[in-house]
């Protein structure tokens, strides 16, 4: 079985039993400054777990592609990844957990035909005033007891592990946020246990013997002034699975790398550096996993740079390439042709994009080299005097270290690679001292900032509306946006122009868009079908292929465009509006800043 069989075996399971597929969102959210990837398929959904009605109603379902950052320093191992499918359905106020509990454990066992002995499952245990959840531990011993196994031995419980809300365990929650007990299904492998990770093995024992590859959230609390837990009036479902975890069960395969996902993306780096896996494992694992996440984010049309998103796709591919030069690999290419060919039956815009991808990959390749060259000369100059020849390991001071890594954006891991050695510890106080000065900044910045954090973020929103239709009056209907990222600081918007705009055109969108402010238009949104939104001109990126209805927002009867909001009501609140930078960011797109607010 691969990926997209289990993707499309997931989707109709669902869809049989009343879902609504929902589009797989952008991977780089947009508007939401504060967080930079989408990491999961609720992110996207949180204002519908809130009480918003969904415009696909209360069933869905979908396949997210998803990113997490914070797993980048992990990976290594047989299990971490950045880059993943996520599997998703959803009860928004509809089916609870006597439907979820046995629909997934029939999808993983008969549809996915993974052995209902090899499963084991995790149920909360409760929590201070929170009961234990019986009603899952009840719907368990039933399935378990139809299967022939013994459910004593199957389920397992936890207190906070099994616990969700946005914050966290239950004692973090600020009152109104809702949350509740989640329950997994963990699948075991023909390992034994490591006693280096405690006495007894169970589903959440680091040994690596378990794996988890299902987790149901039934959200159905909500945190109250008191510190005490009520009932939540709509009761929802939401169930995460990660496509790459379902096939390594599916496959009884322990190391993630070794499923036919990832095993020829493997093999195109054995072949290309004549290494082979088995010796040289992480660095092979580093490269397969810091290669396809670098694909999938420039395909959201993000480009290597020192901030936000292009920043840590820059720290993704350097750290790539470093362990691919730590084999002796000279071009990647085929190893991201090998990528593009794994994914594209799921993600069949990765071949029309390849060469864009491939040349962005090989530019900041070009640009690291000329970092790594500089940095090396700068060693060689100040250091030759030890001998004119720099060979072995070469001692350099911890200043140099750390200017190195401020100036030419080194990590110390890249300048140790680099074969020089340094004082670890003095590095470390320059970097806390470099660190307090900064944060000192940031904090004076942030409490200016504070008050209208999500004022400003909104008003920048309905800003862009205005913009986007200004830019078709002024240059033409073929101008379109194709980005935007909004933060209380700034308006970022890129659209398809192949020309720099002259003064006079800038004045021009400029003067329109402050001219709608002071008109006061108001602002509203209706839902509609597909095919009436564009039959009415409604704007926007319509890449929402599999929704029938959408939700389009109305500036006056200016601007009609498809939109997830938020807005502010009436366009005076945006106050005024000031375009400050324009910058050409190539493949005939260009970019614009502005200002908004007094
Ligand atoms: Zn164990
Ligand atoms: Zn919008």
């Amino acid at each position: 079985m691969t990926t997209s069989e289990i993707i499309e075996k997931y989707i109709s399971f669902f869809e049989k039993l009343g879902h609504k597929q929902i589009a797989n969102a952008s991977l780089v959210p947009e508007n939401d400054p504060t967080t930079l990837f989408t990491s999961s398929g609720m992110q996207p959904l949180v204002p519908y777990l809130l009480g918003e009605p969904h415009p696909q109603g209360k069933r869905l379902v979908n396949v997210q592609n998803s990113f997490r950052a914070q797993d980048i320093d992990e990976v290594g191992d047989n299990r971490h990844i950045t880059f993943f499918r996520m599997l998703g359905n959803w009860s928004l106020g509809d089916y609870f957990k006597k439907e979820q509990i046995p629909w997934i454990f029939e999808f993983v066992t008969k549809t996915l035909g993974v052995p209902a002995e090899k499963l084991y499952v995790s149920v909360f245990k409760g929590y201070k005033n929170i009961p234990k959840d019986a009603e899952s531990e009840k719907l368990w011993t039933d399935i378990f007891v139809k299967s022939g196994l013994d459910p004593k031995e199957r389920i397992f419980f936890y207190d906070t592990k099994n616990w969700w809300s946005r914050s966290g365990e239950p004692d973090n929650m600020p009152p109104g946020e809702p949350g509740g007990p989640d329950s997994e299904i963990f699948y075991l492998f023909d390992i034994p246990h490591d006693k280096k990770f405690g006495d007894k093995c169970h589903p959440n024992c680091g040994c690596g013997r378990f794996m988890e590859i299902v987790n149901s959230v039934f959200m159905e609390y909500q945190k109250e002034k008191d510190g005490g837990f009520k009932k939540l009036p709509q009761k929802n479902v939401d169930h995460g699975a990660g496509v790459e975890r379902l096939l390594a069960a599916v496959e009884n395969q322990q190391d993630v790398f070794q499923t036919s996902i990832f095993n020829p993306i493997i093999q195109a780096i054995e072949k290309i550096t004549g290494k082979n896996y088995k010796s040289n494992s992480i660095q092979m694992r580093n490269i397969t996993d810091h290669f396809i996440s670098s694909v999938f984010i420039i395909d959201s049309g993000i480009y290597p740079s020192n901030k936000e998103q292009g920043y840590i796709l820059r720290r993704l591919l350097r750290r790539g390439l470093d362990n691919f030069y730590k084999l002796e690999g000279s071009d990647p290419s085929s190893v991201i042709e090998s990528i593009v060919e794994q994914y594209k039956k799921t993600n069949p815009e990765l071949l029309n994009r390849y060469e864009n991808i491939k040349n962005t990959i090989l530019e900041e390749k070009g640009a690291y080299d000329t970092t790594l060259k500089k940095a090396k000369e700068y060693i060689f100059q100040k250091y030759k005097k030890i001998g004119d020849e720099l060979k072995g390991k070469v001692e350099i001071s911890a200043d140099d270290v750390f200017f190195l890594y401020s100036s030419h954006g080194l990590s110390p891991t890249q300048i140790k690679n680099l074969g020089y050695v340094f004082d670890n510890q003095k590095f470390a106080q320059k970097m806390q001292q470099h660190q307090k000065v900064s944060r000192a900044g940031a904090g004076k910045k942030f409490a200016g900032g504070l008050a209208d954090h999500h004022e400003k973020t909104i008003m920048g929103h309905t800003a862009t509306h205005l913009m986007h239709q200004a830019l078709r009056d002024v240059l033409g209907n073929h101008v379109h946006q194709t980005g935007s990222n909004i933060t209380n600081e700034r308006v970022r918007f890129d659209f398809n122009y192949d020309k720099k705009l002259n003064d006079e055109e800038i004045k021009k969108v400029e003067n329109i868009v402050n001219d709608k402010i002071k008109e006061n238009l108001s602002v509203h949104f209706e839902f509609m079908p597909l095919t009436k939104a564009k039959k009415i001109g409604a704007i926007g990126l319509f890449d929402e292929k599999y929704q029938d209805k959408v939700k389009i927002y109305f500036i006056g009867n200016y601007s009609k465009e498809f939109c997830g909001g938020p807005h502010v009501d009436f366009t005076s609140k945006v106050e005024r509006f000031k375009i400050i930078k324009q910058e050409n960011i190539g493949r005939g797109q260009r970019r614009l800043y502005a200002l908004v607010g007094k």
